[in-house]
């Protein structure tokens, strides 16, 4: 199966990002838009894993979750990964604040704790807006939209027989520590 950990959004954030991927294609951009379901952030991409280590990356995100509180994300600038032949992975930044930091850090000692390879890459936080894109016309740029990180999902990636699409299976929602509020 093939498995990534990400945070996923609210639904007023959702409409947010749907209206910018409308203003990125006013200015001429084209590609495969991400599907409105489908915006997310990806912090840590298994891959392919034998369903036999399902618990563990479960564990890894539910222990990774219990050690951050909620947060707010701040988006960037737009970006480009790989233009290559069919065009390139048009994304949205994100600030690479402490709290998304220390996520980030705390999920990868946390899946190594489970056996999992920790990313060997730079964590380049993105919200992906359209693969195989192409534009020639400056980006335009989004006002600093600020998003509310609640936990992390560990999803499935499964690709739909039918459409040949990749769907996303949440299989399980860890939430952050809530700050103990008494009276
Ligand atoms: P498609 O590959 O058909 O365009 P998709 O990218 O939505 O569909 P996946 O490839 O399963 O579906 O990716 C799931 C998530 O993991 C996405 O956020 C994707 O950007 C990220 N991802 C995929 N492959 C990698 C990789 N090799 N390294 C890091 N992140 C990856
Ligand atoms: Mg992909």
């Amino acid at each position: 199966m093939r498995l990534f950990i990400a945070v996923d959004f609210p639904e007023d954030v959702k409409n947010a990002l749907m209206d910018y991927q409308s203003q990125l294609r006013s200015v001429g951009a084209t590609g495969r838009f991400v599907r409105r379901d489908t915006l997310h952030l990806t912090l840590h991409f298994l891959g392919e894993t034998p369903p036999s280590q399902l618990a563990a990356a479960k564990k890894a995100a539910a222990d990774a979750a219990s050690a951050c509180k909620p947060f707010a994300l701040t988006t960037s600038a737009p970006g480009s990964f790989d233009k290559g032949r069919g065009g390139a992975v048009l994304w949205l930044g994100l600030e690479r604040s402490k709290a998304l930091t220390d996520l980030h850090n705390c999920l990868e000692g946390c899946l190594e704790k489970q056996g999992f390879a920790r990313d060997t890459k730079t964590f380049r936080p993105h919200i992906t807006m359209a693969r195989d894109a192409n534009w020639t016309s400056q980006l335009p740029r989004l006002d600093q939209l600020s998003i509310p990180a609640k936990g992390i999902t560990l999803f499935e990636s499964r690709r739909d027989t039918v459409t040949g699409r990749y769907r996303y299976i949440p299989l399980h929602v860890a939430s952050f520590a809530e700050d103990d509020i008494r009276g």
